[in-house]
């Protein structure tokens, strides 16, 4: 069956902005303000003629206390159920506690991640996004869902992932 991968991330990172990168069509629901998005939804991809399912996530509120353990604990139902993991986190912002709660829930996921440096909307950014080699999850992929900027190459290391 079709391998599964789970779009993970703090709200308001771009993950529902890269995964209607990925689908090549405006599916899942982005939003202005965070913490909107239904649960988990998935969706059928395709990327250079092979087939395979992706998963928004989301769902938890963004104004309590504990969303960092909120979100941890959405991303480890998503991890569980996937094949591998693209790991987005905003460049613009670098990280904050929500990202790492989840980076620990993906080292013993043991599952292979790919990191998505977004935001990148410029090439002046790209410092920003080298500086996400600090998360230890290997190279940071530089892109702007929003423009398409680097989500070619983001999409062939996801495959060779998968
Ligand atoms: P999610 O909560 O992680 O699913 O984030 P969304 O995909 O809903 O996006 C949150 C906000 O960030 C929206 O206003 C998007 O338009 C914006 N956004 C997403 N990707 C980019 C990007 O590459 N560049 C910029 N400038 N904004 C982006
Ligand atoms: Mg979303």
């Amino acid at each position: 069956s079709r391998p599964v991968l789970a779009v993970v991330g703090r709200p308001n990172v771009g993950k529902s902005t890269l995964v209607n990168r990925i689908l090549g069509r405006r599916e899942a629901v982005v939003q202005d303000t965070p913490g909107v998005t239904r649960d988990r939804v998935s969706y059928d991809a395709v990327w250079n003629g092979r087939e395979f399912v992706v998963v928004d996530t989301g769902g938890w509120a963004s104004d309590a206390d504990g969303m960092a353990a909120r979100i941890a604990e959405q991303a480890e139902l998503a991890i569980g159920a996937a094949d591998a993991v693209l790991f987005v986190v905003d460049a613009t912002v670098g990280t904050l506690d929500e990202d790492e709660a989840v980076v620990r829930v993906l080292r013993r996921s043991k599952k292979p991640v790919v990191l998505a440096a977004n935001k990148v909307d410029d090439p002046r950014a790209e410092a920003e996004a080298a500086a996400m080699w600090n998360l230890g999850l290997g190279e940071p992929y530089a892109v702007s869902a929003l423009h398409g900027r680097g989500s070619g190459d983001l999409l062939d290391a996801v495959l060779e992932a998968l």
